[in-house]
Protein backbone atom coordinates (compact mmCIF):
# COMPACT_ATOMS: atom_id res chain seq x y z
CA UNK A 1 0.00 0.00 0.00
CA UNK A 2 1.44 3.59 -0.53
CA UNK A 3 2.39 4.57 2.77
CA UNK A 4 0.66 7.54 2.75
CA UNK A 5 -2.80 5.34 2.03
CA UNK A 6 -0.91 2.81 5.09
CA UNK A 7 -1.06 6.12 7.49
CA UNK A 8 -4.05 7.71 6.73
CA UNK A 9 -5.55 3.71 7.28
CA UNK A 10 -3.72 3.46 10.39
CA UNK A 11 -5.01 6.76 11.76
CA UNK A 12 -7.96 6.69 10.62
CA UNK A 13 -10.01 7.47 13.77
CA UNK A 14 -8.11 10.37 14.52
CA UNK A 15 -8.29 11.84 11.17
CA UNK A 16 -12.21 12.04 11.14
CA UNK A 17 -12.19 13.20 14.24
CA UNK A 18 -9.92 16.35 12.98
CA UNK A 19 -12.31 16.73 10.06
CA UNK A 20 -15.50 16.26 12.38
CA UNK A 21 -13.63 19.46 13.99
CA UNK A 22 -13.59 20.99 10.99
CA UNK A 23 -17.06 20.13 9.68
CA UNK A 24 -18.04 21.81 13.15
CA UNK A 25 -15.77 24.93 12.95
CA UNK A 26 -17.33 25.96 9.61
CA UNK A 27 -21.33 25.75 10.77
CA UNK A 28 -20.48 27.50 14.11
CA UNK A 29 -19.22 30.50 11.59
CA UNK A 30 -21.64 29.93 8.79
CA UNK A 31 -24.62 32.34 10.21
CA UNK A 32 -21.61 34.91 10.24
CA UNK A 33 -19.29 34.37 7.42
CA UNK A 34 -19.62 36.69 4.12
CA UNK A 35 -22.14 35.57 2.61
CA UNK A 36 -20.73 36.09 -0.64
CA UNK A 37 -16.95 37.45 -0.85
CA UNK A 38 -16.90 38.64 -4.15
CA UNK A 39 -13.04 39.45 -3.89
CA UNK A 40 -12.22 36.51 -2.04
CA UNK A 41 -8.33 34.89 -4.02
CA UNK A 42 -7.71 31.54 -4.36
CA UNK A 43 -4.63 29.87 -4.55
CA UNK A 44 -2.96 29.70 -7.94
CA UNK A 45 -2.75 26.68 -10.08
CA UNK A 46 -0.40 24.30 -9.28
CA UNK A 47 1.27 21.37 -10.95
CA UNK A 48 0.02 17.59 -9.62
CA UNK A 49 2.39 15.85 -6.71
CA UNK A 50 4.19 12.75 -6.93
CA UNK A 51 3.72 11.89 -3.52
CA UNK A 52 0.78 13.37 -2.05
CA UNK A 53 0.88 14.91 1.26
CA UNK A 54 -1.07 12.69 2.92
CA UNK A 55 -5.20 13.50 4.87
CA UNK A 56 -3.48 15.85 7.55
CA UNK A 57 -1.64 18.11 5.46
CA UNK A 58 -4.39 18.35 2.63
CA UNK A 59 -7.02 19.19 5.39
CA UNK A 60 -5.10 21.84 6.63
CA UNK A 61 -3.98 23.23 3.01
CA UNK A 62 -8.01 23.57 1.82
CA UNK A 63 -8.86 24.74 5.53
CA UNK A 64 -6.11 27.86 5.39
CA UNK A 65 -6.46 28.28 1.53
CA UNK A 66 -9.61 27.69 -0.27
CA UNK A 67 -11.89 27.22 2.22
CA UNK A 68 -12.00 30.95 3.48
CA UNK A 69 -13.29 32.07 0.06
CA UNK A 70 -16.44 29.52 -0.18
CA UNK A 71 -19.63 31.25 0.44
CA UNK A 72 -22.11 30.47 2.82
CA UNK A 73 -24.34 28.48 0.60
CA UNK A 74 -25.34 26.85 3.06
CA UNK A 75 -26.17 29.44 5.59
CA UNK A 76 -29.29 31.60 6.23
CA UNK A 77 -29.10 34.96 3.79
CA UNK A 78 -27.98 32.96 1.12
CA UNK A 79 -30.99 33.92 -1.36
CA UNK A 80 -29.64 33.27 -4.66
CA UNK A 81 -31.13 31.01 -7.29
CA UNK A 82 -33.23 28.33 -5.20
CA UNK A 83 -30.70 27.65 -2.50
CA UNK A 84 -31.39 25.34 0.86
CA UNK A 85 -29.24 24.06 3.56
CA UNK A 86 -28.59 20.74 4.72
CA UNK A 87 -30.53 20.08 8.39
CA UNK A 88 -28.42 18.11 10.70
CA UNK A 89 -30.35 15.02 10.07
CA UNK A 90 -29.72 15.52 6.42
CA UNK A 91 -25.94 16.27 6.54
CA UNK A 92 -25.68 13.17 9.08
CA UNK A 93 -27.32 11.27 5.99
CA UNK A 94 -24.88 12.76 3.43
CA UNK A 95 -21.77 12.19 5.34
CA UNK A 96 -23.15 8.29 5.79
CA UNK A 97 -24.05 7.85 1.94
CA UNK A 98 -20.05 8.42 1.87
CA UNK A 99 -19.19 5.94 4.51
CA UNK A 100 -21.01 3.63 3.19
CA UNK A 101 -20.27 4.23 -0.48
CA UNK A 102 -23.22 1.83 -1.83
CA UNK A 103 -24.47 1.70 -4.68
CA UNK A 104 -28.11 1.00 -4.98
CA UNK A 105 -28.40 0.34 -8.89
CA UNK A 106 -29.53 -3.45 -8.53
CA UNK A 107 -30.86 -6.00 -6.64
CA UNK A 108 -28.23 -8.03 -6.50
CA UNK A 109 -26.91 -6.09 -3.32
CA UNK A 110 -30.66 -5.70 -2.12
CA UNK A 111 -30.92 -2.78 0.97
CA UNK A 112 -30.13 -0.15 -1.03
CA UNK A 113 -32.79 -0.24 -3.35
CA UNK A 114 -35.37 -0.51 -0.73
CA UNK A 115 -34.42 2.20 1.66
CA UNK A 116 -34.90 4.22 -1.48
CA UNK A 117 -38.27 3.10 -2.30
CA UNK A 118 -39.07 3.70 1.35
CA UNK A 119 -37.94 7.10 1.09
CA UNK A 120 -40.14 7.31 -2.27
CA UNK A 121 -43.11 5.87 -0.58
CA UNK A 122 -42.38 8.95 2.32
CA UNK A 123 -42.23 11.54 -0.70
CA UNK A 124 -45.36 10.08 -2.31
CA UNK A 125 -47.21 10.80 0.89
CA UNK A 126 -45.42 14.05 1.45
CA UNK A 127 -46.63 15.08 -2.23
CA UNK A 128 -50.13 13.43 -2.20
CA UNK A 129 -48.91 11.05 -5.03
CA UNK A 130 -50.72 7.25 -5.20
CA UNK A 131 -48.41 4.65 -5.91
CA UNK A 132 -48.99 4.88 -9.41
CA UNK A 133 -46.49 7.27 -9.69
CA UNK A 134 -43.44 5.26 -9.64
CA UNK A 135 -39.95 6.91 -8.41
CA UNK A 136 -36.02 7.28 -8.87
CA UNK A 137 -33.79 9.51 -6.98
CA UNK A 138 -31.56 11.35 -9.57
CA UNK A 139 -28.90 14.21 -9.20
CA UNK A 140 -30.92 17.61 -9.32
CA UNK A 141 -34.27 19.15 -11.11
CA UNK A 142 -32.51 19.43 -14.25
CA UNK A 143 -32.13 15.99 -14.59
CA UNK A 144 -35.59 14.97 -13.01
CA UNK A 145 -36.94 17.16 -16.06
CA UNK A 146 -34.68 15.57 -18.16
CA UNK A 147 -36.29 12.22 -17.20
CA UNK A 148 -39.54 13.14 -17.19
CA UNK A 149 -39.22 14.18 -21.09
CA UNK A 150 -37.23 11.11 -21.77
CA UNK A 151 -40.65 9.05 -21.13
CA UNK A 152 -42.90 11.90 -22.69
CA UNK A 153 -40.60 10.98 -25.73
CA UNK A 154 -41.44 7.53 -25.44
CA UNK A 155 -44.70 8.28 -25.27
CA UNK A 156 -45.10 9.93 -27.99
CA UNK A 157 -43.41 7.15 -30.30
CA UNK A 158 -46.32 4.94 -28.39
CA UNK A 159 -49.00 7.05 -30.16
CA UNK A 160 -47.65 6.97 -33.17
CA UNK A 161 -46.54 3.91 -33.30
CA UNK A 162 -42.43 3.85 -33.33
CA UNK A 163 -40.13 3.60 -30.18
CA UNK A 164 -37.21 6.95 -29.90
CA UNK A 165 -35.83 4.58 -27.14
CA UNK A 166 -34.55 2.07 -30.56
CA UNK A 167 -34.97 4.36 -33.47
CA UNK A 168 -33.90 7.49 -32.19
CA UNK A 169 -36.12 10.77 -31.64
CA UNK A 170 -35.80 11.47 -35.77
CA UNK A 171 -38.16 8.45 -35.98
CA UNK A 172 -40.93 10.93 -34.16
CA UNK A 173 -41.04 13.80 -36.79
CA UNK A 174 -41.99 17.29 -35.77
CA UNK A 175 -42.72 17.10 -31.73
CA UNK A 176 -44.11 19.93 -29.73
CA UNK A 177 -43.49 21.06 -26.43
CA UNK A 178 -46.11 23.11 -25.15
CA UNK A 179 -45.88 25.68 -21.74
CA UNK A 180 -46.37 29.05 -20.49
CA UNK A 181 -43.09 29.83 -18.52
CA UNK A 182 -40.54 26.77 -18.70
CA UNK A 183 -37.43 27.09 -16.47
CA UNK A 184 -34.21 27.31 -18.16
CA UNK A 185 -33.55 23.13 -17.62
CA UNK A 186 -36.29 22.44 -20.04
CA UNK A 187 -34.59 24.06 -22.74
CA UNK A 188 -31.60 22.19 -22.14
CA UNK A 189 -33.20 18.61 -21.54
CA UNK A 190 -35.20 19.03 -24.94
CA UNK A 191 -31.34 19.57 -26.34
CA UNK A 192 -29.78 16.58 -24.45
CA UNK A 193 -33.01 14.43 -25.68
CA UNK A 194 -32.56 14.82 -29.26
CA UNK A 195 -36.04 17.05 -29.77
CA UNK A 196 -34.54 20.55 -30.10
CA UNK A 197 -35.11 23.75 -28.01
CA UNK A 198 -36.72 24.99 -31.15
CA UNK A 199 -39.47 22.13 -30.01
CA UNK A 200 -40.37 24.50 -27.48
CA UNK A 201 -43.86 26.38 -28.06
CA UNK A 202 -44.10 29.45 -25.95
CA UNK A 203 -47.98 29.11 -25.33
CA UNK A 204 -49.45 33.02 -23.82
CA UNK A 205 -50.04 33.30 -20.33
CA UNK A 206 -52.85 34.98 -18.00
CA UNK A 207 -52.55 38.98 -18.42
CA UNK A 208 -49.52 39.81 -15.73
CA UNK A 209 -48.67 36.31 -14.87
CA UNK A 210 -46.66 33.44 -15.55
CA UNK A 211 -49.08 31.14 -15.26
CA UNK A 212 -50.39 29.76 -18.72
CA UNK A 213 -53.71 30.90 -20.05
CA UNK A 214 -55.31 27.14 -20.27
CA UNK A 215 -57.67 28.73 -23.31
CA UNK A 216 -54.26 29.02 -24.96
CA UNK A 217 -53.22 26.13 -24.40
CA UNK A 218 -56.30 24.34 -25.79
CA UNK A 219 -55.96 26.47 -28.59
CA UNK A 220 -52.38 25.42 -29.23
CA UNK A 221 -53.56 21.91 -28.49
CA UNK A 222 -56.10 22.35 -31.72
CA UNK A 223 -53.31 23.90 -33.81
CA UNK A 224 -51.00 21.01 -33.13
CA UNK A 225 -53.16 18.10 -34.36
CA UNK A 226 -51.27 15.33 -32.93
CA UNK A 227 -50.16 14.01 -29.40
CA UNK A 228 -47.50 16.89 -27.71
CA UNK A 229 -46.13 17.37 -24.64
CA UNK A 230 -47.29 20.22 -22.26
CA UNK A 231 -44.84 21.24 -19.57
CA UNK A 232 -46.69 22.60 -16.39
CA UNK A 233 -45.04 24.92 -14.06
CA UNK A 234 -45.74 24.44 -10.49
CA UNK A 235 -43.50 27.80 -8.79
CA UNK A 236 -41.89 29.71 -11.51
CA UNK A 237 -38.79 31.07 -10.13
CA UNK A 238 -39.41 34.85 -10.44
CA UNK A 239 -42.92 35.34 -9.16
CA UNK A 240 -43.22 31.63 -8.34
CA UNK A 241 -46.24 31.27 -10.17
CA UNK A 242 -48.84 28.38 -10.67
CA UNK A 243 -50.65 26.28 -13.78
CA UNK A 244 -53.85 25.36 -13.02
CA UNK A 245 -52.66 21.51 -13.05
CA UNK A 246 -56.31 20.28 -12.74
CA UNK A 247 -57.64 22.53 -15.75
CA UNK A 248 -54.48 21.64 -18.26
CA UNK A 249 -55.11 17.61 -16.66
CA UNK A 250 -59.16 17.90 -18.23
CA UNK A 251 -57.63 19.06 -21.37
CA UNK A 252 -56.25 15.20 -21.58
CA UNK A 253 -60.02 14.30 -22.28
CA UNK A 254 -59.64 16.19 -25.64
CA UNK A 255 -56.73 16.30 -27.04
CA UNK A 256 -53.54 13.17 -26.58
CA UNK A 257 -50.43 14.54 -24.52
CA UNK A 258 -48.21 14.07 -22.14
CA UNK A 259 -48.32 16.11 -18.72
CA UNK A 260 -45.30 16.98 -17.10
CA UNK A 261 -45.05 18.94 -14.06
CA UNK A 262 -42.06 20.72 -13.10
CA UNK A 263 -42.45 21.77 -9.22
CA UNK A 264 -38.76 21.64 -8.82
CA UNK A 265 -39.55 23.89 -5.27
CA UNK A 266 -43.48 24.94 -5.97
CA UNK A 267 -44.57 21.17 -4.93
CA UNK A 268 -43.46 21.96 -1.67
CA UNK A 269 -46.50 24.28 -1.57
CA UNK A 270 -48.61 21.26 -0.72
CA UNK A 271 -46.93 21.10 2.99
CA UNK A 272 -48.70 24.41 3.48
CA UNK A 273 -52.37 23.91 4.35
CA UNK A 274 -53.24 27.61 3.38
CA UNK A 275 -50.78 27.37 0.00
CA UNK A 276 -51.35 23.66 -0.70
CA UNK A 277 -54.26 24.83 -3.20
CA UNK A 278 -51.60 25.70 -5.61
CA UNK A 279 -50.44 22.69 -6.50
CA UNK A 280 -54.27 20.95 -6.59
CA UNK A 281 -54.20 18.18 -9.16
CA UNK A 282 -50.17 17.54 -9.08
CA UNK A 283 -51.38 13.88 -8.65
CA UNK A 284 -53.25 13.77 -11.98
CA UNK A 285 -49.48 14.41 -14.01
CA UNK A 286 -47.41 11.84 -16.40
CA UNK A 287 -44.49 12.93 -14.57
CA UNK A 288 -43.43 15.24 -11.97
CA UNK A 289 -39.64 16.77 -11.20
CA UNK A 290 -39.47 18.13 -7.23
CA UNK A 291 -35.64 18.95 -6.48
CA UNK A 292 -34.81 18.01 -3.00
CA UNK A 293 -31.72 19.81 -2.50
CA UNK A 294 -33.59 22.99 -2.54
CA UNK A 295 -36.72 22.90 -0.12
CA UNK A 296 -36.25 19.61 1.45
CA UNK A 297 -33.03 21.01 2.92
CA UNK A 298 -30.77 17.64 2.09
CA UNK A 299 -27.08 18.66 0.34
CA UNK A 300 -26.29 18.64 -3.06
CA UNK A 301 -26.85 16.48 -5.39
CA UNK A 302 -30.40 15.29 -4.89
CA UNK A 303 -33.94 15.14 -6.70
CA UNK A 304 -37.10 12.95 -7.20
CA UNK A 305 -38.65 12.22 -10.46
CA UNK A 306 -42.22 10.73 -10.69
CA UNK A 307 -43.71 9.14 -13.44
CA UNK A 308 -46.77 7.07 -14.08
CA UNK A 309 -44.94 4.77 -16.93
CA UNK A 310 -42.38 2.85 -15.61
CA UNK A 311 -42.28 0.54 -18.31
CA UNK A 312 -41.59 3.16 -21.16
CA UNK A 313 -39.11 5.02 -18.47
CA UNK A 314 -37.44 0.84 -18.55
CA UNK A 315 -37.47 1.31 -22.32
CA UNK A 316 -35.51 4.47 -22.40
CA UNK A 317 -32.94 3.51 -19.70
CA UNK A 318 -32.35 -0.03 -19.42
CA UNK A 319 -29.41 -1.23 -19.32
CA UNK A 320 -29.09 -4.96 -20.77
CA UNK A 321 -26.06 -6.52 -19.64
CA UNK A 322 -24.81 -10.52 -18.34
CA UNK A 323 -24.01 -9.35 -15.48
CA UNK A 324 -27.79 -7.45 -14.42
CA UNK A 325 -31.19 -9.15 -13.82
CA UNK A 326 -33.94 -8.82 -16.55
CA UNK A 327 -36.05 -6.10 -16.09
CA UNK A 328 -39.44 -7.84 -14.24
CA UNK A 329 -42.04 -6.16 -13.02
CA UNK A 330 -40.23 -3.84 -10.92
CA UNK A 331 -37.26 -2.57 -12.52
CA UNK A 332 -33.96 -2.11 -10.65
CA UNK A 333 -33.21 1.87 -10.92
CA UNK A 334 -30.51 0.58 -13.17
CA UNK A 335 -32.76 0.26 -15.45
CA UNK A 336 -34.95 3.64 -14.60
CA UNK A 337 -32.55 6.55 -14.07
CA UNK A 338 -29.71 8.55 -16.49
CA UNK A 339 -26.58 6.62 -14.42
CA UNK A 340 -26.17 3.44 -14.07
CA UNK A 341 -23.89 3.16 -10.83
CA UNK A 342 -24.65 5.71 -8.64
CA UNK A 343 -24.60 6.64 -4.61
CA UNK A 344 -26.81 6.11 -1.89
CA UNK A 345 -28.64 9.49 -3.04
CA UNK A 346 -31.86 8.69 -0.66
CA UNK A 347 -29.99 8.64 2.79
CA UNK A 348 -30.24 12.49 3.27
CA UNK A 349 -33.74 12.41 2.78
CA UNK A 350 -34.27 9.19 4.82
CA UNK A 351 -32.57 10.71 7.61
CA UNK A 352 -34.31 14.20 7.17
CA UNK A 353 -37.22 12.78 6.86
CA UNK A 354 -37.62 10.27 9.78
CA UNK A 355 -35.83 13.04 11.96
CA UNK A 356 -38.14 15.62 11.62
CA UNK A 357 -41.53 14.15 9.60
CA UNK A 358 -44.10 16.07 7.94
CA UNK A 359 -44.61 18.39 10.70
CA UNK A 360 -40.82 19.61 10.26
CA UNK A 361 -40.74 20.12 6.04
CA UNK A 362 -44.11 22.16 7.13
CA UNK A 363 -42.56 24.13 9.96
CA UNK A 364 -39.62 24.89 7.34
CA UNK A 365 -41.86 26.13 4.43
CA UNK A 366 -43.69 28.07 6.36
CA UNK A 367 -40.88 30.40 8.35
CA UNK A 368 -39.59 30.88 4.56
CA UNK A 369 -43.04 31.69 3.42
CA UNK A 370 -43.21 34.03 6.48
CA UNK A 371 -39.45 35.24 5.92
CA UNK A 372 -40.57 36.48 2.70
CA UNK A 373 -43.37 38.17 3.05
CA UNK A 374 -41.30 40.32 6.25
CA UNK A 375 -39.12 41.32 3.65
CA UNK A 376 -41.34 41.73 0.70
CA UNK A 377 -43.57 44.05 3.02
CA UNK A 378 -40.13 46.02 4.16
CA UNK A 379 -38.75 46.44 0.58
CA UNK A 380 -42.49 47.38 -0.45
CA UNK A 381 -42.39 50.20 2.29
CA UNK A 382 -38.43 51.16 1.17
CA UNK A 383 -39.01 54.56 -1.20
CA UNK A 384 -35.86 53.54 -3.47
CA UNK A 385 -37.51 49.96 -4.14
CA UNK A 386 -40.81 48.22 -5.47
CA UNK A 387 -41.91 44.58 -5.87
CA UNK A 388 -41.74 43.63 -9.52
CA UNK A 389 -43.90 40.76 -8.65
CA UNK A 390 -46.59 39.71 -5.77
CA UNK A 391 -45.20 37.94 -2.68
CA UNK A 392 -47.11 34.46 -4.03
CA UNK A 393 -44.67 31.92 -1.96
CA UNK A 394 -41.20 32.09 -1.06
CA UNK A 395 -39.57 34.12 -3.43
CA UNK A 396 -39.35 38.19 -3.72
CA UNK A 397 -38.90 39.56 -7.00
CA UNK A 398 -37.99 43.47 -6.56
CA UNK A 399 -36.20 46.01 -8.54
CA UNK A 400 -35.33 50.22 -8.06
CA UNK A 401 -38.13 52.27 -8.39
CA UNK A 402 -36.40 54.38 -10.11
CA UNK A 403 -33.52 53.98 -13.05
CA UNK A 404 -34.08 49.77 -12.87
CA UNK A 405 -30.82 49.03 -14.61
CA UNK A 406 -28.94 45.82 -14.62
CA UNK A 407 -26.22 47.56 -14.03
CA UNK A 408 -27.64 49.27 -10.51
CA UNK A 409 -28.76 46.48 -9.66
CA UNK A 410 -25.81 44.51 -10.03
CA UNK A 411 -24.27 47.00 -8.23
CA UNK A 412 -26.65 47.49 -5.40
CA UNK A 413 -26.09 43.23 -5.22
CA UNK A 414 -22.85 43.59 -5.16
CA UNK A 415 -22.83 45.97 -2.06
CA UNK A 416 -25.37 43.69 -0.26
CA UNK A 417 -23.62 40.59 -0.70
CA UNK A 418 -21.39 40.38 2.39
CA UNK A 419 -24.88 40.23 4.05
CA UNK A 420 -27.18 38.39 1.68
CA UNK A 421 -26.90 36.89 -1.50
CA UNK A 422 -29.78 37.52 -4.37
CA UNK A 423 -29.61 36.97 -7.98
CA UNK A 424 -30.07 39.14 -11.27
CA UNK A 425 -33.27 38.30 -13.60
CA UNK A 426 -35.78 39.70 -16.52
CA UNK A 427 -39.49 40.27 -15.29
CA UNK A 428 -41.73 41.12 -18.02
CA UNK A 429 -38.82 42.87 -19.19
CA UNK A 430 -37.64 44.78 -16.70
CA UNK A 431 -34.45 44.18 -14.81
CA UNK A 432 -35.19 42.95 -11.18
CA UNK A 433 -33.64 40.90 -8.00
CA UNK A 434 -34.75 37.88 -6.72
CA UNK A 435 -34.48 37.26 -3.33
CA UNK A 436 -35.26 32.91 -2.77
CA UNK A 437 -36.28 31.91 0.68
CA UNK A 438 -35.35 28.58 0.92
CA UNK A 439 -32.90 27.36 4.01
CA UNK A 440 -34.08 25.70 6.62
CA UNK A 441 -31.66 27.79 9.10
CA UNK A 442 -33.44 31.60 8.22
CA UNK A 443 -35.50 33.33 10.92
CA UNK A 444 -37.93 36.35 11.08
CA UNK A 445 -34.66 38.14 12.43
CA UNK A 446 -32.41 36.89 9.08
CA UNK A 447 -35.71 38.52 7.45
CA UNK A 448 -35.43 41.90 9.09
CA UNK A 449 -31.42 42.17 8.89
CA UNK A 450 -31.25 40.87 4.73
CA UNK A 451 -34.46 43.73 4.78
CA UNK A 452 -31.71 46.37 6.30
CA UNK A 453 -29.26 45.16 4.14
CA UNK A 454 -31.10 45.83 0.73
CA UNK A 455 -32.51 49.08 1.75
CA UNK A 456 -29.55 50.68 2.72
CA UNK A 457 -27.65 49.43 -0.29
CA UNK A 458 -30.09 51.12 -2.17
CA UNK A 459 -30.12 54.07 -0.44
CA UNK A 460 -26.35 54.43 -0.74
CA UNK A 461 -26.63 54.17 -4.68
C1 LIG B 1 -33.97 24.94 -9.83
C2 LIG B 1 -34.98 24.59 -10.83
C3 LIG B 1 -34.71 23.67 -11.84
C4 LIG B 1 -33.33 23.09 -12.06
O1 LIG B 1 -32.85 22.49 -10.88
P1 LIG B 1 -31.36 22.01 -10.64
O2 LIG B 1 -31.47 21.33 -9.33
O3 LIG B 1 -30.51 23.25 -10.60
O4 LIG B 1 -30.97 21.11 -11.74
C5 LIG B 1 -35.74 23.33 -12.68
N1 LIG B 1 -36.96 23.88 -12.55
C6 LIG B 1 -37.25 24.79 -11.60
C7 LIG B 1 -38.63 25.37 -11.52
C8 LIG B 1 -36.28 25.17 -10.70
O5 LIG B 1 -36.55 26.06 -9.74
Amino acid sequence: MHPQLATDLDRLPDLLEAVRKRAVGFLDGLPERPVVDLGAAVPPRAPLDEAGVGLERALEEFTADWEPALSASAGPRYLGFVTGGATPAALAGDWLTSTYDQNPNSSADPAGQHLERQTLAWLRELFGLGPEHGGAFVSGATQSNTTGLAVAREWLGEQLGVSPAEQGAGALGRVRVLSGSPHSSVGKALSVLGLGREALVAVDRLPGREAVDPAALERALAAADGPCIVVANAGTVNSVDFDDLRALAALRQRYPFWLHVDGAFGAFAALSPEHAHLVDGLDLADSICIDLHKWLNVPYDSAVQFTRRPDLQARVFQNAAAYLGPLGEVPDFVHLTPENSRRLRALPAWFTLRAYGRDGVREIVERCVAGARTLGAALEAAPRLRLAAPVRLNVVCFTLAEEPTAQRLAALAGAAAGEVFVTPTLYQGVPALRAAFSNWRTTEQDAHRIARALIGAADAL
